[in-house]
């Protein structure tokens, strides 16, 4: 609690009197603390790639000099180009947040077939295809939204469903709907969260045991979608349970919004 205001004392020096503010700064001081946290694990994940890459093209200066037909260009190539992806996909979350805190997110609305993007990111997301996706529900639904934020949103959804189960390679994927609404689940069978933590979940900068997990991630991910789904006048949530999973599901009304 932080006070602003005067205290009265009396001849021994003690206060006996206080008037003003007390106000409750429990909140203001989380954030401060997980924006601390935030900068100090964002310097490390942008580390990783940069690293890497700089490795990769010093052996690929080398290589360029003194074999060049080797047959390891090609993979160190890869792996550069990879790691490339990893710092642009960091960047892009970076400018999305400066972009919401700003009111600058702006939809570029369409209409497109909802499960034909949610299958296309799945195979995108799973070039080894080591992860079983399952498709329940609608085969086609036809949806008015932006395009490219939708597909942000599933490859956050998918992505944290793929990193956070890595021994339970099955994700299930619902697309349904009612008159009103387009609904998408993401069920995982992976390390599920703990009740306590669902409330922050969608909070920005907010990673569970930031410091005591063992994986990458900036959370913003999460956050970013929320704001997307809400942009988009939907809904975004999830039921979970350590040790058996997670579901995170969103909606988005099934109403063209250019005519409402
Ligand atoms: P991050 O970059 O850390 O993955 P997100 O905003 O995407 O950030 O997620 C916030 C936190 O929520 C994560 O740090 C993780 O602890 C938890 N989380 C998100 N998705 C899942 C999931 N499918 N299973 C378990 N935990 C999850």
């Amino acid at each position: 609690v932080e006070a602003t205001g005067r205290a009265k004392f009396d001849a021994e020096g003690k206060p006996y009197q206080f008037s003003g503010i007390l106000q409750d700064v429990t909140e203001e001081y989380q954030l401060q603390v997980r924006k601390d946290e935030f900068i100090s694990v964002a310097s490390h994940e942008l580390k990783t790639p940069i690293t890497s890459l700089s490795a990769s093209i010093q052996i690929l200066q080398k290589l360029v000099k003194t074999d060049p037909s080797s047959d390891k260009v090609p993979m160190f190539v890869n792996k550069a180009s990879n790691n490339l992806s990893k710092l642009t996909h960091l960047l892009d979350d970076l400018l999305n947040v400066t972009k919401i805190q700003q009111g600058q997110l702006a939809l570029n609305i369409n209409r497109f077939d909802l499960v034909e993007l949610v299958k296309d990111c799945c195979e995108h997301i799973n070039p080894l295809h080591d992860y079983e996706f399952v498709f329940l529900g609608d085969e086609e639904l036809m949806i008015y939204a932006d395009y490219r934020r939708i597909d942000q949103v599933m490859i956050n959804l998918i992505g944290n469903a793929i990193k956070y189960s890595p021994h339970k390679k099955r994700i299930e994927i619902t697309v349904l709907h009612d008159d009103a609404n387009a609904t998408v689940a993401i069920r995982d069978f992976g390390i599920g969260i703990n009740p306590q933590k669902l409330p922050h979940l969608f909070d920005r900068y907010y990673r569970v045991d930031a410091f005591g997990h063992q994986f990458s991630g900036l959370g913003l991910g999460l956050y970013i979608s929320a704001e997307i789904i809400n942009r988009h006048n939907g809904k975004i949530g999830v039921h979970s349970e350590v040790g058996s999973g997670s579901n995170f599901w969103f909606t988005i009304p099934l109403d063209d919004p250019s005519i409402s």
